[in-house]
């Protein structure tokens, strides 16, 4: 409480303030105080199988609901994070949260959960995984971690031997954003992602665009030879969805199957249930397997 009245007085904000700058490090303040307020949100998004729309899993996305200027979307709040490092502390809180919410509901689908490349080059990446994943109860198969090609791409040696590492705790790699980063070809070739992501740009295209649609093609036949599953990021409208039945994508998600949601809302819709235990108050299992 101390930390939300000190932000607020060193930080008002005027209307006639036309300082980025100022604007800027208001909004970086408030965001260090926004964990310890409670401002902070995890919301769901469903996440399908194409062919059957059976729930695969949940992607978490964060929501910063700012005192004074109500909801501020991440695509502004995520980049100013990465730039001075509190996206770690924040990442932190996002993994936790949704470790804990997954591990607290039935059935046991998966989480997945977006990493940002400040947290993918902190050190203590590989033991927070693990201490979350004991600490929540989760078991390791049911997280899935979401990284950009450009997170990757900054320092491929040890990407792939950070992603080697946390792979065998038993955790998933999902390939997010594909199709808008670099090197994309190599980057499939040299490690074995659980999970493709196709950008949403492509799929917004797929019905007007015949290059669009090629490039979905390709991507596909590309998943179907090297065994890895495509899910297609964006879909609003039946038909996308029946298009990308036909050419024969694994997995959907976008508006037209979920936006996303509290955990509260995806209880009353009667996607998930929250389990006895979790319930019960009891609090998460430990689980010492997730080595195995
Ligand atoms: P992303 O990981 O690619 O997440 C998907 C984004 O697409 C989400 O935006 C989601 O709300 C939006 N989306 C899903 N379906 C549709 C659709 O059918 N149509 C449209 N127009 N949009 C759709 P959101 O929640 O605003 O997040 C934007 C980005 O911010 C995410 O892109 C991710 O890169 C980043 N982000 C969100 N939460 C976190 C987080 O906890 N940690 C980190 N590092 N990044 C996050
Ligand atoms: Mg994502
Ligand atoms: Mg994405
Ligand atoms: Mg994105």
């Amino acid at each position: 409480r101390a930390k939300a009245d000190l932000a607020h007085h060193v930080c008002y904000y005027d209307q006639s303030m036309d300082d980025v700058v100022r604007a800027r490090r208001c909004l970086v303040n408030d965001l260090r105080a926004a964990i310890d307020n409670n401002q902070l949100a995890v919301h769901y998004q469903v996440q399908t199988s194409v062919s059957t729309t059976q729930i695969r899993g949940f992607e978490a996305l964060l929501r910063w609901n700012h005192p004074e200027h109500g909801f501020i979307p991440p695509s502004q709040f995520i980049p100013l994070a990465e730039e001075n490092g509190l996206i770690v502390q924040l990442g932190e809180w996002v993994l936790r949260q949704a470790c804990a919410d997954a591990a607290s509901w039935t059935p046991p689908y998966k989480v997945a959960v977006n990493l940002s490349p400040a947290q993918f080059a902190h050190a203590d990446l590989h033991k927070l995984i693990i201490e979350v994943l004991m600490s929540t109860g989760l078991a390791a198969n049911r997280l899935e971690l979401e990284l950009t090609e450009s997170t990757i791409f900054q320092d491929k040696e040890r990407s792939f031997s950070v992603l080697r590492q946390i792979k065998a705790l038993g955790v998933n790699i999902a390939l997010d954003d594909f199709g808008t980063g670099y090197s994309s070809l190599e980057m499939l070739r040299s490690f074995p992602f659980d999970k493709i992501k196709l950008d949403r740009s492509f799929i917004n295209e797929a019905e007007d665009s015949l290059q669009a649609k090629s490039i979905i093609r390709a991507v596909l036949t590309l998943g179907k030879s090297l065994e890895i599953p495509i899910l297609a990021e964006g879909i609003e409208t039946e038909g996308q969805l029946s298009l990308l039945g036909e050419e024969g994508c694994d997995e959907a998600q976008g508006f037209l199957l979920g936006r996303p949601i509290p955990i509260g809302m995806l209880v009353e819709s009667g996607r998930i249930s929250l389990n006895a235990e979790a319930a019960s108050g009891q609090g998460p299992r430990v689980k010492t397997s997730i080595r195995s």
